[in-house]
């Protein structure tokens, strides 16, 4: 039985969906006005990872991503610019443009990490009368009003506002930054409807029944989830940590608001990605995207294998000597899956291994040290080819294809390594032995084995 944390409950609970064994699921996809950075691309492989194990138990998954291309402020607080406008200025390129720019950057990713695209893909602006039909819904049962700014859910209304962080209403307002849009009611009140600034023309709006302007992100995802998916109460809705308790809460709210039904069983949200311990930022420069993990010869499934070293729900710390060290266990496990032939009946008592692992709440860590215990093992080739297979449709990392991938993965070597390499072979040019055997005594401490062939120098990771 699949057991996952639910944010709703807190708490691990057994996995029914409603209409078993069909399970819908929404995930909140990417706003393209940016590069997607290995952060966001931890918390998409993370979901490829839940899909993957409920097709693993035999769940028929259809799953819906939306793409932000419109009404995605700066702000959680209804202020700010959008981000898609403002993405346009930076790159001095269109808001239509650079939505598709930044759409293939995603899945320009997302293949390379080897993550299935959604069954339903939906971008905001295609679903803009849908979203007004949504907000008119909410006008006619009162959960609505208008103010200069736009037209606003009224949270007060909502009795179970909050209900996801745990955090009621009353507490909410206590704690939230003070920067007002004037003319809201309360602190939570959030946009449905944001109209177009007097005297400023917009790249994107729309013209509605309440003005001219263009919807608030959070009323994209509770429209294209529900038509999307075809049911007003879902099974399960993924994202972020950071999407709790703005975006989800709010999503909850106008969809209960409007269909007067739970809006999703199963809340499941991924943790953050931090790189050497610090938040990824522009100042910090360590913002990292997975084209820039291979342009410095990694394989981009060997971030893969790293991100599965971390459960989903714990904080991520993302270094490049972790990640060199990714690359050599994934080599590894390739060196020796390419070795086994002739698949025939795995191996049952790992295959249960595997699949409790995974049942459990997706401890990924386990599942591979499971899959290296089978290696290690004494069955026969036959059976761990038959079983690694198997296991490979959850793990993702090309297992089937070892033969042709053990030649393309290279060992990275750091460059301080190099260059003692390099220091090292000029010595051994000129004679000085000695001294090029120091050199090999320091790559050594560095944790490198260096072998002369005829063909150059072989490094090995001790
Ligand atoms: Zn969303």
């Amino acid at each position: 039985m699949l057991k996952i944390y639910n944010t709703l409950t807190r708490k691990v609970e057994d996995f029914k969906p409603l209409n078993p064994p069909v399970v819908n699921m929404y995930t909140c996809g990417p706003t393209v006005y940016d590069y997607q950075h290995i952060g966001h691309m931890r918390r998409y492989v993370g979901d490829d990872i839940l899909v993957r194990t409920l097709d693993f138990n035999n769940f028929k998954v259809k799953q819906v991503m939306n793409i932000t291309d419109v009404g995605h402020l700066t702000s959680d607080s209804d202020t700010g610019e959008d981000k898609m406008e403002k993405g346009a200025r930076k790159f001095g390129m269109s808001v239509w443009d650079i939505a598709k720019k930044f759409e293939k950057q995603f899945f320009d990713s997302a293949r390379a990490l080897n993550i299935r695209k959604p069954d339903i893909l939906m971008h905001a602006t295609d679903y803009i009368k849908e979203q007004i039909v949504f907000i008119q819904t909410l006008e006619k049962k009162g959960f609505t009003y208008k103010i200069d700014d736009g037209v606003y859910f009224d949270a007060s209304k909502f009795p179970d506002y909050g209900i996801l962080t745990g955090q009621r209403s009353e507490e909410l307002k206590k704690g939230a930054r003070v920067e007002f849009v004037k003319g809201k009611r309360n602190v939570t009140d959030f946009a449905l409807w944001k109209f177009s600034p007097k005297g400023e023309k917009r790249q994107m709006e729309w013209e509605s029944p309440f003005g001219l302007g263009f919807p608030g992100w959070h009323i994209e995802c509770s429209t294209m989830a529900i038509k999307g998916l075809d049911t007003e109460t879902l099974d399960i809705h993924t994202g972020g940590i950071d999407h709790i308790a703005i975006h989800h809460t709010n999503e909850i709210a106008q969809s209960e608001g409007a269909t007067g039904r739970q809006f999703v069983k199963y809340w499941v949200h991924h943790n953050f990605l931090h790189v050497d311990g610090a938040k990824m930022s522009k100042s910090i420069g360590n913002i990292f995207t997975v084209e820039e993990v291979v342009r410095r010869g990694f394989d981009p499934l060997a971030l893969r294998y790293l991100y599965l070293q971390t459960h989903y729900r714990q904080e991520m710390n993302f270094t490049w000597d972790a990640l060199e060290g990714a690359q050599i266990a994934y080599k590894r496990l390739i060196d020796e899956v390419s070795k086994f032939k002739n698949p025939k009946i795995g191996c049952a008592e790992f295959e249960g291994k595997f699949l409790d692992a995974i049942n459990d709440d997706l401890n990924m860590a386990k599942a591979l040290s499971v899959v290296w215990d089978l290696i290690k093992s004494d069955y026969p080739d036959s059976a761990k080819a038959e079983s690694i297979l198997k296991m490979n449709q959850v793990l993702g990392l090309d297992l089937e294809k070892a033969k042709e991938k053990k030649k393309k993965i290279k060992i990275v070597v750091p460059q301080e390594v190099q260059i003692l390499i390099e220091e090292r072979n000029k010595l051994r040019k000129q004679g000085s032995y000695t001294q090029a055997d120091h050199i090999r005594n320091k790559i050594k401490k560095l944790g490198f084995n260096i072998k002369d062939t005829k063909k150059g120098v072989i490094v090995e990771k001790i």
